[in-house]
């Protein structure tokens, strides 16, 4: 394995602190020297590198990798799962190229995709998969508008699983944990692609979501539960979930208990501004883009809730479907930036914060350290003073996947075709 020194002018660590002249040194898939150049130990056999700014390579903390042309859950069902796996190929590689080396994938063929990225068959980040989002009968994981057959049957949708009762979702959690999941994904409240259910509505009793996180937990998952509404996000931190997805309607009291519970808000930001731009021909159902239309703008206040109570915040896209989103999923620092974090608290929520949100599976803290592993990247000018430039794939020169080069400057041209 090639031996990297990389000369930086700034060194962003990814705990909040930064460098000038720095030097970074990736050996042997980790990083082995990170700090001032003046104390850097000499390389005589290594590459040298020189770049004006280095930090950790991203987490988006919420994706999926379902591999739909349209967002709308109903695809799960009528494409071919065999062309939705290819499509997610170019997804994975795509946001490798962004910067991102690790995502936290919360339901989709992630867990199948993992296997293939490790195997080396298929370019892309570390994948930390949920496989099947779990759901209530009825809930936002279930799609109300197929026969249920479709659901429950032998040739079940595999993204998604329902389950009723505590029994069934200790069940619906351990046949994730065969897959290979990583983190475990509820559906703690209604959603905004589900038909006929509603945001604010609970979703799953107290009783199921404790089975499903202490089923989650003697395995050393942590679970990370979608709710918009209050009653699903009390419920969720009550049952010892790790991670609210969206978290749309936090407000004072129930950012006081995610503060006081050490559960970290995912807002999601991202696929609401880029959904709600779209044209209607792009596939969103009416009825999801009236939801979107009150969820996007109520996040806004969940935000500034979570500040003001100092909840942690995590960097998360919800990219869903397989199109030019993927390559920009760093967009999301901007538009969680617009809502009021700093950019420094920006790039924390996408590197440490990051690997928070998979507690103990984490491989490193997501900061560049001496010991972790050599996930980083590159680029063209500092994300603090321009935090847009993290959206932008032509802005990150290069990336280091541990400690081997994934993308440098001369492979740029190939990186957002296809
Ligand atoms: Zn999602």
């Amino acid at each position: 394995m090639t031996e990297y020194r990389i000369e930086a002018s700034i060194l962003i660590v990814g705990d909040g602190t930064s460098i000038e002249d720095a030097v970074v040194v990736l050996d042997g898939g980790v990083v082995s020297y990170a700090g001032p150049a003046s104390n850097a130990p000499p390389t005589p056999g290594a590459e040298k590198v020189t770049v004006p700014v280095m930090m950790p390579g991203m987490w988006d903390a919420h994706c999926h990798f379902f591999g739909i042309a349209q967002p709308n859950l109903e695809a799960l069902a009528t494409e071919s799962i065999m062309v939705r796996s290819m499509r997610v190929t170019r997804d994975a590689r795509l946001a490798l190229h962004a910067g991102f080396t690790s995502v936290r994938e919360v339901g989709g063929l992630g867990v199948y995709l993992e296997r293939a990225i490790a195997e080396g068959y298929v370019e892309g980040p570390n994948v930390y998969a949920a496989g099947s989002i779990l759901s209530t009968t009825g809930g936002h994981g279930d799609i109300h508008s197929i026969p249920e057959e479709w659901m429950t049957g032998a040739d079940r949708i595999d993204d998604l699983e329902l389950c009723d009762g505590a029994d069934e979702a200790r069940k619906a959690v351990r046949r994730q944990l065969r897959k290979g999941a990583k983190v475990i994904k509820v559906c703690a409240s209604g959603g905004v692609l589900s038909k006929y259910d509603d945001p604010q509505h609970q979703q799953f009793t107290h009783e199921e979501l404790v089975a499903i996180v202490d089923e989650a937990a003697r395995a050393e998952r942590i679970v990370a539960a979608h709710c918009h509404g209050k009653a699903g996000i009390m419920a969720a931190v009550r049952a010892g979930v790790k991670t609210i997805e969206h978290g749309t309607y936090l407000d004072a009291e129930s950012a006081s208990a995610m503060s006081d519970s050490g559960a970290i808000l995912v807002a999601t930001r991202f696929v609401g501004a880029e959904l709600l731009s779209q044209p209607p021909e792009r596939g969103l159902p009416e009825f999801a883009r009236q939801k979107l239309t009150e969820t996007y703008r109520r996040g806004r206040e969940a935000i500034t809730a979570a500040l003001d109570a100092g909840v942690t915040i995590a960097v998360g896209t919800d990219i869903l479907t397989s199109d030019d989103q993927w390559g920009r999923n760093g967009g999301e620092l901007s538009l969680l930036v617009e809502c009021g974090l700093t950019p420094d608290q920006a790039i924390v929520a996408a590197t440490t914060v990051g690997a928070m949100t998979v507690g103990p599976q984490a491989v490193g803290s997501g900061a560049i350290r001496q010991g972790e592993p050599g996930d980083a990247i590159a680029l063209s000018a500092d994300p603090r003073a321009q935090i847009e430039i993290l959206g932008d794939a032509n802005s990150v020169t290069h990336v280091w996947k541990g400690g081997t080069l994934a993308k440098s400057p001369d492979q740029r041209a190939g990186t957002v075709t296809g």
